[in-house]
């Protein structure tokens, strides 16, 4: 009667083990009336079972304005660390994409920060298996109480990631920097003072790059764009000059990427569920560089706080101290 029942593969979880889905878990919300709770449970689940809690651990986080295709993007890096042959982790190009949830439409989401479920587990170079951690998050940077929002979240996510992808739509302005300047400075206030740069590595992730024949997709391009939009002039206004040395001042590895447009289905259709089918051939070219390039064994950046290497458990042990200063 029931086919699949009978294939061999299948059985029901017995009751005190249950399956559980990998999924995004919410572990920081903001609430309407400004306030921050962190699920500890959730957290603790991930970061102290036992393949993590004394690993040393990578954190990779997303963060920027809500609705510029963060979580469209993050699902691509699941299917990354989920692909066993690198040739074939992108996937068919009829199969719809999951993961962390991205949507149409241009309600509001939660503010605050969601960590897949599953930690990888990934041999680097060094001969050590590390465990990867995926964070996503939601800022709506829309009005004034909510830039404040943003920016506890933006900076939080900061401190807990190695790795930080600033998401931005279009081109770099002058008011991401100094939005970048707010977060980053929300944050360093709450860090123990030292000699050290207090943040690791910051990649500027540009969506939507219009001007290809300026500077070129991908790294390159993004490289000498970045260049050119942090340099500091001496006939710069001083309030120019200070959002960059800010910048330069808080992270030990600052790069830039420039991604081209999905294309119009991606961006305007409805009914659109992640096929790459409807999806630009030029946005998935790069797509195939930035995803590896950001999380191939090489490149991925050991979490590290005063020069330590942090382990899961010590991770929890930093999202709890640092939450409890938002809270005031
Ligand atoms: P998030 O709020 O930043 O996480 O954004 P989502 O990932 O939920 O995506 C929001 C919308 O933008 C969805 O309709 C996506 O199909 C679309 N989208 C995803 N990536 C891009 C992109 O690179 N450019 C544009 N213009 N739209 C995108
Ligand atoms: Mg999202």
């Amino acid at each position: 009667r029931l086919s699949w029942f009978s294939e061999g593969s299948f059985s029901w979880p017995s009751e005190d083990e249950p399956v559980e889905k990998a999924r995004p878990v919410q572990i920081l919300v903001v609430n309407d009336d400004h306030t921050f709770e962190l699920d500890e449970e959730a957290l603790n689940k991930i970061l102290l079972s036992d393949e993590v809690r004394d690993r040393e651990v990578v954190a990779l986080s997303v963060a920027g304005a809500f609705r510029k295709g963060k979580s469209f993007l993050m699902d691509f890096m699941l299917r990354y660390m989920y692909g066993q042959e690198l040739n074939t982790w992108l996937g068919h190009y009829d199969e719809p994409l999951t993961g962390f949830s991205w949507r149409g439409g241009s309600e509001r989401e939660t503010t605050g920060i969601q960590i897949w479920s599953e930690v990888f587990l990934v041999d680097i170079p060094s001969g050590e298996k590390v465990a990867v951690l995926l964070m996503d998050t939601q800022g709506t940077f829309d009005s004034q109480s909510t830039i404040r929002d943003s920016a506890t979240v933006f900076a939080l996510s900061t401190m807990i990631s190695s790795m930080q992808v600033y998401n931005l739509s279009q081109n770099i302005q002058e008011d991401d920097l100094q939005h970048l300047q707010l977060f980053t400075e929300y944050g360093r206030l709450a860090m123990e003072e030292t000699f050290q740069k207090p943040f690791q590595s910051l990649i500027f992730l540009v969506r939507d790059w219009s001007f290809p024949y300026e500077f070129n997709y991908g790294l390159d391009g993004g490289t000498k764009f970045l260049e050119k939009r942090l340099k500091i002039s001496e006939n710069q206004h001083e309030e120019l000059q200070n959002v960059r040395k800010h910048i330069y001042s808080c992270f030990t590895n600052i790069s830039c990427f420039l991604m081209p447009h999905p294309g119009l289905k991606v961006a305007t259709n409805p009914n659109f569920d992640g096929r790459l089918k409807e999806v630009d051939e030029d946005f998935i070219i790069q797509l195939k560089v930035l995803v590896p390039w950001l999380l191939c064994a090489e490149n991925l950046e050991v979490k590290e706080i005063n020069g330590n290497k942090i382990t899961g458990r010590g991770l929890v042990e930093y999202f709890k101290a640092y939450i409890k200063i938002y809270q005031g």
